[in-house]
């Protein structure tokens, strides 16, 4: 066992606990700052983010002129697109990585890799100062446990969602054992698994896997109420991906962050469905009642549909509407005897499709975590703990989760940024104890 002593003690070397290391690097480059990383190398979610480009903030989120010049001083150029999201110049989310790191080494923190760490111990709640257990990774078929002392500590381990980045949790057992409470957590930012695709019952026998097409999502939430209409809590547009189980896309991601329910007070998936308008620019009625009057001879609806939606997303649409009186499959019937019944059924299952929601996928495809430690137990300004001293929480690991479009990075970066400060604060301030 080793008793090391370091000012700072940052666990976790992913986005927030980098962004941390380097502020404090340059902000008090006196205090002697350890970053234990349980991979062997630090911030591989970040090389994994905006799928391998890093999508680093954007410019509606909190903290946003702070982090561009943490970028610019950090030496990594960016460029914004029109939509608001920012990205690293080269838009390489490797290079991003590496630059952190690097710059955290030559600003002088230590940073430990193959490092996890088993236990945080406040050793004394006036002085604020900690023990932190980590087992180095096994090596020569030997773990070797060891413990540090630290004077301030940055719990930085982020969430659970992509386990495989090395996030599995850990940092809410830490926060529990120093007594902070943990919001249940769940992933957020995935795909969503529905009913219509159960299997068997294929929708319509008509493969939708792969296709992508542009629209309006919806979500409504129903009462545990009869009789009650449901209440609409979440609206997007974007572009809908089907997959082999369900919806995809960033607008159904979103959507994933409003899918929270009381499973205690009875409430399940069930009491959610989803709204798809496919064709949210115009009318499909005045549309077909248009064609209609106009009709070719022996122009079939399904060829009119299909000038509006992908073939087999019109085919789709076409079955959910039903089938004709004539019994003939809606599609084949010819344009200008298509009824107004008909046409009203088809506009509202190009308006109107329902979704019924069964699963939403799991922490391996999750891009975020909602839930984590309480924020009511974390000064919002410094992400110090009211509980101990000394003690601060970054990242996705609080209980802030915030939609796809660099936010999500924004706040491991700004929180880091701002625990770093407390901390440079509380140093250049003179503080017996920092
Ligand atoms: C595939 C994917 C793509 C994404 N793309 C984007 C994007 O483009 N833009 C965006 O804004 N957000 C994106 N996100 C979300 C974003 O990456 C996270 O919100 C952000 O990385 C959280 O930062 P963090 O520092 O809190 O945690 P992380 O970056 O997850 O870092 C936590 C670190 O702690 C380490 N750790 C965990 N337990 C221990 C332990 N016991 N001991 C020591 N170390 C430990 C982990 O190994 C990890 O390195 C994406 C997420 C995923 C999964």
């Amino acid at each position: 066992m080793s008793d090391k002593r370091f000012d700072v003690a940052i666990i976790g070397g992913g986005a927030s606990g980098l962004a941390a290391a380097i502020e404090l690097g340059m902000k008090a480059p006196r205090l002697s700052v350890a970053v234990l990383e349980k991979n062997e190398e630090p911030a591989r979610k970040i090389r994994a983010t905006g799928s391998g480009r890093c999508n680093i903030t954007n410019t509606g989120a909190e903290g946003y002129t702070e982090i561009l010049k943490f970028f610019r001083r950090t030496g990594i150029m960016t460029r914004t697109y029109e939509n608001g999201l920012v990205y690293p110049y080269s838009e390489s989310a490797a290079d991003v990585a590496e630059l952190l790191i690097a710059r955290a080494e030559e600003l002088g923190a230590s940073i430990i890799t193959g490092a996890e760490v088993t236990a945080v111990e406040n050793a004394s709640r006036d002085t604020g100062r900690f023990c932190v257990s980590y087992v180095m990774k096994e090596r020569k078929g030997r773990s070797d446990e060891r413990s540090l002392i630290a004077d301030n500590v940055i719990l930085a381990l982020g969430g659970k969602a992509g386990p495989s980045y090395g996030t599995t949790g850990d940092g809410y057992k830490l926060a529990r054992g120093l007594g902070h409470r943990i919001v249940t957590p769940v992933p957020v930012l995935t795909s969503i698994e529905c009913e219509e695709w159960t299997e068997g019952r294929k929708p319509c026998g008509i493969t939708l896997a792969g296709t992508r097409t542009r629209g309006v999502v919806t979500l409504y939430k129903y009462g545990n109420e009869d009789n009650v209409s449901p209440a609409e809590i979440f609206e997007e547009s974007g572009e809908i991906q089907l997959t082999k189980y369900g919806l995809s896309g960033i607008c159904v991601f979103n959507m994933t962050r409003f899918m929270r329910y009381d499973r205690a007070g009875g409430e399940s998936l069930g009491n959610f469905v989803i709204k798809a308008d496919l064709f949210p620019d115009g009318d499909i009625k005045e549309f077909l009642r248009d064609r209609r009057e106009n009709a070719f001879a022996g122009e079939k609806t399904g060829a009119v549909l299909r000038t509006v939606l992908k073939s087999n997303i019109a085919a789709f649409v076409l079955d959910t509407a039903g089938v004709h009186t004539r019994n003939k499959h809606l599609g084949e019937i010819p344009l200008a005897d298509l009824t107004d019944r008909a046409i009203d059924a088809i506009s509202s299952a190009v308006h109107d499709l329902a979704f019924h929601p069964k699963g939403i996928r799991g922490w391996k495809e999750a891009q975020a975590t909602s839930g984590g430690v309480a924020l009511d137990e974390l000064d919002e300004m410094t992400c110090e703990s009211l509980i101990v001293k000394g003690l601060y929480v970054t990242g996705e690991l609080a209980d802030r989760d915030f939609p796809c479009g660099g936010f999500n990075l924004s706040n491991a970066w700004i929180t880091g940024m701002k625990a770093a400060g407390a901390i440079a604060d509380k140093a250049m301030s003179g503080a017996d104890e920092i």
